[in-house]
């Protein structure tokens, strides 16, 4: 490999990349606005300069290629001096209001301005004022006061969203971004905009002045909106859920995730209508009851059922490990091999950028957890078709609403004698249930995934139930990263009383006669690793933040 040096130390890079490239592979991060890796060099907000030997002026780290015997400086007197002079440039006419500003916090602009600003300003003039509030789309709102030019939005809209919305118009001082005439800022992934906008020009409707960001814990998780799995952070504060963002994943996401999975996929679990605690049906009344009172209402009703006559419905939206305890509660304590989920799959919504026409999490990890384990005797279809006939009488649906929007199915559930599920929240299932116990929404509580291409991930709780909350309280702090990594952050805020779906099944197999003792989701894990042949050797720690990929035959799969 070719080397030049930098600040004093020879470093390798590939052939074709720029110094900024190269500086960052080898750990050191050359200040940058409009550079962005995934985005064309612009090479506009000049603050990349640095010092090449023998070159006359200082140059753009950004556009300039690496080349074999160059000498690099980026912390040089000259280097200091013109980074000095490029931010006391943007800073002119920038209205320095970090203090109601949402970008406050992480911030390129204000943490370059404490690293490598002067301190002070020699402009004395009136500054040039401009619109604050544009409503560039239904998300995103522009404050062009606070738009350094960078052009990192416009390249995103033409080069990533494949949707050219945005342009400059104008110029010198007065230069700003419009949407092109007739036209919104609306591709479905536009919020990106304001995580890659290096100032707080661009913000999210949606989390506008909600929270200093230095308020909120950020938890490394997964989106649940479809199958592809992006990788995300959850942020919270109080025990709710504020804002999702992007987590860099190059064999999953990028830097990037939809609008959809960043508006839509979390309100569930702050909401009202959240499933607080087991219900009972009392007459005909759901009632809330203790957790050993419902435990043994269902047990004692399931009891009166013959093995053939229950059935099981597990989801795509719960975790690899509750659908595993399920089928394993099939299997070994009722001894039923029916048992199947609901696909969803919405044409409309993929595309050829992220977003998956099937817009459940885990299709893939549940159809290889139900196929390798139980092999099925009956699938979804046919169990509906079953509880149709009388043939099934008593049904464990677990975290699926299978009557939304399907009169079809909910006039089929009115057939049942039994129906016991484990939902995150009220719905239309739920409310023709007779027993219903609290599940931990995916953001509460530990397990994994399979996305669409067969890469497990884990999630980790960024919100704390009163179960974790006891389960934590008191535990070294060494420890608490197995379950999550803001437990400081949990003190506060009102706490749900739901549990995992797989800890409600194990519980039920204990007072059903079968002891099942674990502890913890990653326990369920080893368990299913150890049963089924893709998992093998796999653990929490080697799928780790990125996920990893599983070997598995997609023919071996039931479609
Ligand atoms: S709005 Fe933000 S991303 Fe767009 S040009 Fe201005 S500073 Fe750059
Ligand atoms: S593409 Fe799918 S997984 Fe990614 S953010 Fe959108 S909905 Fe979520």
């Amino acid at each position: 490999m070719p080397k030049f040096v930098l600040n004093g130390e020879e470093i390798e890079f590939k052939p074709g990349q720029t110094i900024i490239e190269a500086a960052r592979d080898y750990g050191i991060t050359i200040p940058h606005f409009c550079w962005h890796p995934s985005l064309s060099v612009s090479g506009n907000c000049r603050v990349c300069l640095v010092e090449v030997e023998k070159m006359p002026k200082l140059v753009i780290a950004c556009s300039t290629l690496a080349a074999e015997g160059m000498v690099v400086h980026t912390e040089s007197e000259r280097t200091i001096e013109a980074r000095n002079a490029v931010m006391e440039f943007l800073l002119i006419n920038h209205p320095l209001d970090c203090p109601i500003c949402d970008e406050a916090g992480e911030c390129k602009l204000q943490d370059y301005a404490y690293q490598h600003g002067v301190g002070e300003s020699r402009f004395i003039e009136e500054k040039v004022h401009k619109d604050k509030r544009v409503l560039l789309g239904p998300y995103v709102m522009f404050d062009a006061e606070r738009c350094i030019s960078c052009s990192r939005c416009i390249r995103f809209c033409e080069e990533i969203a494949k949707d050219p919305e945005l342009t400059f118009v104008q110029r010198g001082d007065r230069v700003t971004i419009v949407t092109y005439p007739g036209e919104q800022m609306d591709n479905p992934y536009s919020l990106n905009t304001t995580d890659i906008c290096p100032v707080g020009a661009l913000t999210n409707r949606d989390f506008r002045f909600k929270a200093r960001v230095w308020e909120m814990s950020a938890t490394k998780s997964i989106c649940t909106g479809c199958s592809r799995g992006c990788n995300i952070e959850i942020w919270v504060r109080n025990n709710e859920i504020l804002r999702l963002t992007p987590r860099y994943n190059p064999d999953v996401n990028g830097y990037w995730m939809c609008d959809h999975g960043r508006i839509d996929t979390f309100k569930f679990v702050n909401a009202d209508d959240r499933v607080d605690g087991p219900h009972v049906r009392r007459e005909g009344k759901l009632v809330k009851a203790g957790w050993d009172e419902a435990y043994s209402a269902a047990v004692s009703e399931l009891k009166s059922f013959a093995k053939d006559e229950i059935a099981f419905l597990g989801s795509p939206h719960a975790t690899c490990e509750d659908n595993f305890m399920l089928a394993k509660f099939a299997r070994s304590v009722i001894g039923s091999k029916k048992i199947g989920f609901m696909r969803k799959e919405d044409a409309s919504f993929g595309d050829d950028i992220l977003r998956k026409n099937d817009v459940t999490p885990n299709t893939l990890g549940t159809e290889i957890i139900f196929d390798s384990y139980l092999k099925p005797t009956l699938n979804f279809n046919g169990i509906l078709e079953a509880i149709n006939n009388g043939k099934i009488k008593a049904l464990f649906v677990m975290e699926e609403d299978l009557a939304a929007n399907n009169s079809e199915i909910e006039n089929i559930l009115t057939k049942l004698d039994l129906l016991i599920i484990c939902a995150v929240n009220f719905n239309k299932t739920t409310a023709l249930a007779d027993v219903v116990f609290p599940a931990a929404a995916y953001a509460e509580k530990n397990g994994t995934m399979v996305n669409f291409d067969g890469i497990i991930q884990r999630l980790k709780p960024a919100v704390a139930t009163l179960e974790l909350d006891r389960a934590l309280d008191g535990m070294a702090m060494s420890r608490l990263d197995k379950f999550g990594t803001h437990y400081d952050r949990w003190a506060q805020g009102k706490k749900r009383d739901a549990r995992s779906s797989w800890k409600i099944i194990a519980a039920l197999a204990s007072v059903m006669g079968q002891k099942m003792k674990y502890d913890m989701a990653e326990k369920v894990f080893e368990e299913m690793a150890a049963s089924i042949d893709v998992f093998k050797g796999l653990d929490y720690d080697k799928i780790g933040e990125s996920g990893t990929k599983i070997k598995f035959e997609p023919a071996a799969a039931s479609k």
